[in-house]
């Protein structure tokens, strides 16, 4: 049997697209989301995969359910640090409570999953964390701020720690996507903002890109035998600006 795959925010959007492609390339996997329910119905779809209640903000919830998968389908081949969340807002009124959530989810949560499979992939000299950022890690859009901040802190984080694993055989790999519709948005509180962000999308003619071609990229890039690494690719819908 292949080897173990790890996604976080297995639940909706980027990560259940993710999931499938795996799924039906013959690989055991490890969902993590907060839903246990939408996690057991995509389980229930696939052949070999254990659906755990996660917060990526809760290190030892987050170690136990990978120690847990381990010990039935071994090792983590590959973990996606895919879970976050986008609360947009104008950093004059914002609740800075959403600051902080995007910051632990986003950026913490992704230290989090990457302690907890390094040591393993080090000592196997063999491993990959593939880590889901955004545009927003590379280029600042207003109402974005501190979501802006989570993501360049992802492109920051996964390039030191892909530096530090190198010499240990460990790929660390970054995707920055694009708009995409999942349920991304359905957390903002801010409606002026939705509304600017809408107006935004609407000016590219309301296009944006679809998660299969996220998820498709994503096994593409794993896929790459070992000795590769393909540090970043950025992918959006053509018409994005
Ligand atoms: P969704 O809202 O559909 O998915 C987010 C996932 O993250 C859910 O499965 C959610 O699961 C999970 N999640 C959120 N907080 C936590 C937490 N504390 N612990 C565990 N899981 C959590 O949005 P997307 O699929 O779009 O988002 C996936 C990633 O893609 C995010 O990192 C996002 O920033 C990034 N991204 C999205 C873009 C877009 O336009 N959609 C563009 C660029 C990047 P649950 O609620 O069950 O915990």
């Amino acid at each position: 049997m292949k080897k173990l795959v790890v996604i976080t925010g297995a639940s909706s959007g980027f990560g259940a697209e993710i999931a499938k492609i795996f799924n039906a390339d013959g690989y055991p996997m490890l969902l993590l989301g907060r839903r246990i329910e939408k996690l057991n119905a995509l389980a229930a779809d696939f052949d070999h995969a254990m659906a755990e209640a996660v917060d990526v903000t809760d290190y030892d919830q987050f170690e136990a359910a990978v120690r847990k998968a381990e010990a039935v389908y071994g090792p983590t081949e590959l973990l996606i640090n895919n879970a976050g969340v986008m609360l947009l807002g104008n950093v004059q009124n914002q609740d800075p409570r959403e600051w902080q959530t995007m910051l632990d989810t986003n950026v913490m949560g992704v230290l989090n999953g990457t302690q907890i499979v390094l040591n393993e992939m080090r000592e196997h000299e063999h491993g990959t964390i593939l880590n889901v950022s955004s545009l927003a890690g590379k280029k600042t859009f207003v109402n974005h701020a501190a979501y802006v901040a989570s993501k360049y802190g992802v492109h920051g984080l996964s390039e030191t720690i892909r530096e530090e694993n190198a010499g240990k055989n460990v790929r660390v790999m970054l995707i920055a996507p694009g708009a995409a519709e999942t349920e991304l948005l359905t957390h903002v509180t801010s409606e002026s903002a939705l509304t600017d962000y809408n107006a935004w999308k609407e000016s590219m003619g309301g296009l944006t890109l679809d998660p299969k071609h996220v998820a498709e990229t994503v096994k593409f890039m794993f896929d790459m035998p070992q000795n590769v690494n393909i540090r970043e690719v950025d992918i959006a819908a053509t018409r994005q600006d």
